[in-house]
């Protein structure tokens, strides 16, 4: 099989299993209980959570388990939300985030809040300012992804951070950083809430966690219960996937350089390679050296996805064909119909290799040459 898909999700590498079966099998104590099995891994949960903080580069007291990335964006715009209820409940986000945080802001619009969504140049941009200028007095929040899932563009998380300390001091910053994690430093950034999950890089599904910063002040959590994460995060910690959690955060800081390198020359290689099929063309601008999104305009992506996967290759469609319709990532970029019916992801992981690239190439090609493009 050739695994073109890390921005879905990634593999796991035998050392994070390894570390999750030790806890599983062994160490399977609940963190809550006051025997010394139990509590060694009350003390466990906060190595992980140091490793885990170590690759976002926050205070570790600032870091919260999750159930998932989804989890952490939901958390992070109702708390800002409600911290700033009496600020107003205006909120300001992209017409090109992940559903986590659109369809969040879907449900917080039937409660009352106010969003206004911004739209990206045809290339998936979206600069500080834009943002900015969207902010008003009674804006409680802001919403913007580091790095799109569909097309890897980078946005000024940073810079929105610095100019709305003068437009609005008031409004909190919520970054999804699903896409970007081991690439940011969470105190760089200055954003007063942080959302990752562990699947993207190596860890195991069913794990994220949120970055809260010291401006939030007693943020309100989204679940009622045993009061565990310090109070803000009830359920019993999954130890496991925690400990998987930070055995791939480990990982990926440890081999951080080498990682970049391996994903910059290969995004080069695989984009002369594509790009050398005809009617193949770029979508966007990004820069995040391990999504690759493309168009062979004109033949549906949806079509292209199933005849590489019955040859064993996994690429995608982006979030892409959702009953042949584009995504809403490819639809706010308003690009012409043929392109936008052909736009794929390729992405890769510390693991791919440009014999997979040169496959995928042929397979495309092949699919270009047999069969017919849409009318
Ligand atoms: N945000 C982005 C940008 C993502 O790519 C994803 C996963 O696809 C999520 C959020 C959701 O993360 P999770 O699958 O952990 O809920």
């Amino acid at each position: 099989m050739i695994y073109l898909d890390h921005a879905a999700t990634a593999p796991v590498p035998r050392a994070v299993a390894d570390a999750m079966i030790e806890v599983l099998t062994e160490r399977y104590g609940n963190p809550s209980s006051q025997y010394p099995f139990g509590a060694e891994m009350k003390k466990r949960v906060e190595d992980w959570r140091r490793a885990v903080a170590a690759l976002l580069d926050c205070p570790a007291e600032g870091l919260h388990f999750t159930s998932c990335g989804t989890e952490g964006d939901n958390w992070a715009l109702r708390a800002a939300v409600w911290q700033n209820r009496h600020v107003g409940n205006h909120i300001v986000t992209t017409a090109v985030e992940h559903s986590a945080v659109l369809e969040c802001c879907k449900w917080l619009e039937r409660e009352g809040c106010e969003v206004t969504y911004l739209a990206p140049d045809q290339n998936g941009s979206l600069t500080a300012e834009q943002v900015l200028e969207a902010v008003r007095p009674d804006t409680a929040a802001v919403s913007v992804m580091l790095v799109n899932n569909e097309l890897g563009t980078v946005y000024p998380v940073a810079d929105i951070a610095r100019g709305l300390a003068a437009r609005n001091p008031k409004t909190l910053l919520h970054t999804d950083a699903v896409q970007g994690l081991g690439t940011f430093s969470a105190r760089a950034l200055g954003a007063d809430f942080v959302t990752v999950s562990a699947h993207k890089i190596g860890g195991p599904k069913g794990v994220g966690a949120l970055y809260i910063g010291p401006r939030v002040r007693n943020p309100r959590p989204l679940l009622a219960g045993g009061g565990q994460e310090r109070g803000l995060r009830s359920g019993t910690e999954a130890t496991a996937q925690i400990a998987g959690f930070a055995r791939a955060a480990e990982l990926r800081l440890e081999n951080r350089e080498r990682n970049r390198a391996h994903l910059e020359a290969l995004h080069a290689v695989a984009l002369e390679k594509m790009l050398a099929i005809p009617d193949m063309v770029c979508v966007g601008a990004g820069t995040a050296p391990h999504i690759l999104p493309l168009s062979l305009a004109g033949w549906p992506a949806g079509n292209i996805v199933n005849d590489l996967g019955s040859q064993g290759i996994c690429i995608s469609a982006g979030s892409a064909c959702h009953q042949g319709k584009p995504s809403h990532v490819v639809a706010a970029l308003k690009l012409p119909k043929r392109v936008a019916a052909g736009v794929i992801r390729l992405s890769f992981g510390p693991g791919t290799t440009e014999a997979d690239i040169d496959a995928c190439a042929q397979a495309l090609r092949r699919h270009r040459d047999t069969r017919m493009p849409m009318l």
